[in-house]
C-alpha cells in the first residue's frame, strides 16, 4: 500500500491556492479532495515537485514562482476572434480554456479575457500567469493508478471508477 508520494501513483488532496495578497484563488475546502496523478503534469511543475515523496496525512505549503506555476506573462495583447466561429448556444465567460489550432498545426491552450457582442478575445497566457502561487495542501490519500487511468494520465475521481470525465 503506498503511503507516500511517488511518480505515477494517484495523489487526493485538499488543497486552498491564494495569491500573493493572501486572496483565496481556488480551494477544495468544503468539498471533495481533489485527485491527480503525480509526475505527469496534471499540477503545476513547482507543487509536483514540492509534493515528491510526502506522506499521506501530512500538511505543505508551497510557494511557486510563475516560471514553476502558470508562466510568466508574455505582455502580448489578446486578440479578437469572430463570436460566429464559436458554437452559438455556448455561453462564453472570461477565463474559460479553449484549445486553439496553431498556424504551424500545434494544438494550443487559449483563454477567454472579455466577451464583446461580436467578438471572443483570447491570449494565450494563462489566467494565473505570472502570479506566485501560495498552495496549502494537505495529502489525504495515495494510492496506485488503475490501467485505465495508466492509459489516460490523469485519475478517474478520488476511487478510480469515475467514467464521466473530459480529456
Ligand atoms: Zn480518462
Amino acid at each position: 500500500m503506498a503511503d507516500t508520494i511517488q511518480d505515477g501513483l494517484v495523489v487526493i488532496m485538499h488543497y486552498t491556492l491564494k495569491n500573493a495578497e493572501g486572496e483565496v484563488l481556488d480551494t477544495s475546502d468544503g468539498d471533495d479532495p481533489m485527485p491527480y496523478m503525480h509526475g505527469v503534469g496534471n499540477i503545476v511543475p513547482g507543487l509536483e515537485t514540492a509534493l515528491t515523496g510526502k506522506a499521506v496525512g501530512e500538511k505543505v505549503s508551497v510557494v511557486v514562482a510563475p516560471e514553476d506555476g502558470y508562466g510568466e506573462a508574455s505582455g502580448v495583447p489578446d486578440q479578437g476572434v469572430p463570436r460566429d466561429q464559436f458554437p452559438a448556444d455556448l455561453e462564453i465567460e472570461p477565463e474559460m480554456e479553449f484549445i486553439a489550432d496553431a498556424n504551424d498545426g500545434d494544438m494550443i491552450p487559449v483563454w477567454v479575457t472579455r466577451v464583446t457582442a461580436d467578438e471572443v478575445f483570447l491570449t494565450t497566457d494563462h489566467p494565473l500567469a505570472g502570479e506566485t502561487l501560495h498552495f496549502d495542501i494537505e495529502v489525504v490519500a495515495v494510492r496506485e493508478a488503475t490501467e485505465s487511468e495508466k492509459e489516460h494520465g490523469h485519475p478517474h475521481g478520488v476511487d478510480g471508477t469515475d467514467e464521466h470525465h473530459d480529456h
